[in-house]
């Protein structure tokens, strides 16, 4: 009976017994991959433009790459951020190759997703093994198991290849492996199955070996989301040296924006490039090199560590941009055509061609600019109000909380006419939210407290909070519920953020049948969706409003400085799911983002309140009230001098100066409702009035 009539657990127990028996007891092959690649490897006529035997003298960059991954070297983890089309794939079928032929075991690549695995299995591992002869013997196609095993699973002897995409995490818990071959990284996803990284999960399948190697290859994609780009920086970012064939130094070939050195050309008269005149300008002397001396550069050019690695001789990292491109592959005329045609669609303002030229030609990360706001911005526009008191034109406060393990977090903002705000506390309320309300040391007693102690308004009136929003979808899902539920009439609400795109900022509720206990309830909570992607866009264009008045959302100088950085955290991008381009919301890793989420539910409450559909009668009528009440409190206790409307000054200037822009006075606007009416009682104090 052979191991593949056994089940799956069975087989793949057995399997890893024998890899663990031959990962200790088989001396490791003297032989490099590179040897092996240059003594074995068929280049596939279905896969390559250059079919035939592989020679690594052609790419010879790629030599010490594939020698970190020879048997003999105690290199681990190898990072490679290359630009595209430079044969830093291949790389990895020769790995493959090697594996199968000298140090066999359970190995896996990942490809971003199951079909592209299925693709890169049909088109580029299968031609590999059926033109190699020698791999051709020793691959088993193991026809009992069903087409798509076929295709994902190869055994071997000694070993099995399984090829998994990143977008399924059943696939990449599959099986211990030895080898791992992450490929075009920057383009899984972030989460795979609510269970967290790809990469993580798959890495995690190494952990049973001692001896393991893993290879991370892509072009880069986006700054701080660069899966390829963060590894790269934690590796010894080595950069390919060569020597200038005039005055011999040797130097790492750059594009040279700004720069003495670097690609250089001529322009025709009327500006376009002239391709004859492409040439490389040496950073050392200056000298001027045609691409015609590549080739010789590049055989005797060599990698250069820039730092030493986070796991020293464990971990290595090679960038490479399109410039190294061996002759026959992408020129550098072809290299400044491209650039031209970005740069000059990016003039007319589509910068979609820069950011691939970036990306897949400098193998360089791009930098959104596009949604993102500077946290010194913010900052320095921070006014001098008190937290607590509400300036003068806000009119009505909600608030959001955000629940977190150990606290919980609340913001509350004032809203007035034209959607201007400002922020008027901020809070955190420490203790385990899983304690009920009604015990001790319960942060939801705070909460409660907090909600009910009434904001001062500058008119000297008080001001109640409209409505609270709770998140229930992070943290103590049912204690959230149970909240809300109880305090319903105070109009506090139990939502769940939904990140699909154009999904309005609160949805319709839904019932929740169940108690905290588990019990099936009458009257239960109702969970009310929002829209947080729409929600966020909403706020951050709000944010890059610079003129006070509509729109606009204040900051009192009081807002400790980390709430800035929470509320600018996340940045719109351009992300591609198969092959089509869709805008998502993404926060860098380690980023806080709490007051963000918090202005969200906030703004929520607004929509469930109906605050963007007020009528100017209907602010009118709050303002009315405000005043009035503040009109009778005001004859027996006048208000103090200082709270007078003042003017704006922004206190953070100092730490982030100011350029000629100077910020714009406040402008207020006398509240019609303080005008003395018909109805309104005659103001006594008449000349506080006047000061409006
Ligand atoms: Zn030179």
């Amino acid at each position: 009976m052979g191991a593949r009539d056994l089940p799956d657990d069975f087989a793949r127990a057995a399997a890893l017994v024998d890899a663990l028996f031959v990962e200790f007891m088989r001396p490791p092959a003297n032989i490099t991959v590179s040897q092996w690649a240059d003594k074995h490897r068929m280049l596939s006529g279905k896969a390559s433009s250059e079919p035939g035997p592989w020679r690594t003298a052609r790419t010879p960059y790629l030599r010490q790459i594939m020698d970190d991954l020879s048997a003999r070297s105690t290199v681990q983890e190898v990072i490679v951020m290359f630009a595209a089309q430079l044969g830093k794939s291949e790389t990895g079928n020769n790995w493959l190759g090697y594996i199968i032929d000298n140090e066999p075991g359970p190995m896996m690549v990942v490809q971003p997703t199951t079909d592209m695995a299925k693709r890169f299995s049909r088109q580029r591992i299968v031609p590999m093994l059926e033109e190699t002869p020698i791999l051709r013997r020793k691959v088993r196609e193991n026809r009992s198991r069903d087409d798509a095993n076929t295709t994902l699973m190869k055994d071997f002897a000694g070993g099995v290849l399984v090829v998994s995409g990143a977008n399924s995490a059943a696939s990449l818990r599959s099986m211990p492996v030895r080898y791992l071959f992450l490929d075009e990284i920057d383009a899984y996803p972030l989460d795979v199955d609510g269970e967290g990284d790809p990469v993580a999960l798959a890495e995690k399948r190494t952990s049973t070996f001692a001896r393991r190697k893993v290879l991370k290859v892509s072009t880069p994609t986006i700054k701080d989301f660069s899966r390829i780009e963060s590894a790269y920086d934690t590796s010894t970012a080595a950069r390919f040296h060569v020597a200038c064939p005039h005055c011999d130094e040797p130097q790492a070939l750059e594009w040279g924006t700004a720069q003495p050195h670097g690609l250089r050309w001529d322009k025709d008269d009327e500006g376009a490039p002239r391709l004859d005149t492409v040439r490389y300008v040496c950073r050392a002397n200056g000298c001027e090199i045609l691409e015609h001396q590549k080739p010789a550069m590049l055989a005797t050019g060599q990698w250069i560590a820039s730092k030493e690695s986070t796991r020293p001789g464990k971990l290595t990292g090679y960038h490479l941009n399109a410039l190294y491109a061996p002759l026959g592959w992408v020129s550098w005329a072809d290299l400044v055509q491209q650039f031209t045609e970005a740069a000059h669609a990016a003039k007319q303002g589509d910068i979609s061609k820069l950011k691939t030229f970036t990306n897949t030609v400098l193998a360089e990360t791009w930098e959104e600019q596009g949604d993102k706001i500077a946290t010194h911005e913010l900052a320095r526009r921070a006014e001098d109000y008190e937290l607590t008191t509400v300036p003068w034109g806000g009119l009505l406060i909600t608030a959001g909380v955000d629940t977190q393990g150990d606290r919980l977090e609340a913001y509350a903002w004032a809203t007035g006419r034209q959607n201007e705000r400002w922020l008027v506390d901020h809070k955190i309320f420490y203790g385990d939210p899983s304690v009920p309300e009604d015990q001790p040391a319960s942060p939801w007693a705070a909460l409660t407290e907090w909600r009910r102690t009434s904001f001062t308004h500058a008119s000297g009136a008080t001001l109640p909070l409209s409505a609270c929003a709770v998140d229930s979808g992070g943290h103590h899902t049912q204690q959230v519920y149970h909240y809300a539920r109880r305090h319903q009439g105070e109009h506090v609400l139990a939502i769940k953020g939904s990140s699909i795109a154009n999904k309005p900022v609160i949805g319709k509720p839904s019932d929740i049948e169940v108690n905290y206990k588990g019990q099936r309830i009458k009257r239960g909570a109702r969970v009310w969706p929002i829209g947080t992607d729409t929600a966020k866009s909403i706020i951050y264009s709000e944010l890059r409003v610079l003129q006070m008045g509509a729109g606009y959302r204040h900051f009192s100088r009081h807002t400790p400085s980390y709430v800035y950085d929470q509320l600018t955290a996340e940045r719109l991008v351009t992300r591609y799911h198969k092959g089509r381009a869709r805008l998502e919301w993404l926060k860098p890793a380690g980023r806080r983002n709490e007051a963000l989420d918090c202005t969200v539910y906030s703004l929520a409450c607004e929509y469930y309140l109906g605050v963007h559909k007020y009528a100017s009668n209907h602010w009118e009528k709050i303002e009315a009230r405000l005043v009035q009440r503040d009109l009778l409190d005001l004859a027996k206790n006048p208000l103090p001098l200082d709270n007078k409307p003042t003017t704006i000054v922004p206190v953070a200037a100092e730490k982030y100066p100011i350029p000629e822009t100077k910020p714009v006075p406040v402008q207020h606007e006398l509240p019609r409702a303080a005008r003395p009416s018909k109805t309104a009682p005659r103001p006594r104090v008449a000349g506080w009035i006047k000061k409006w």
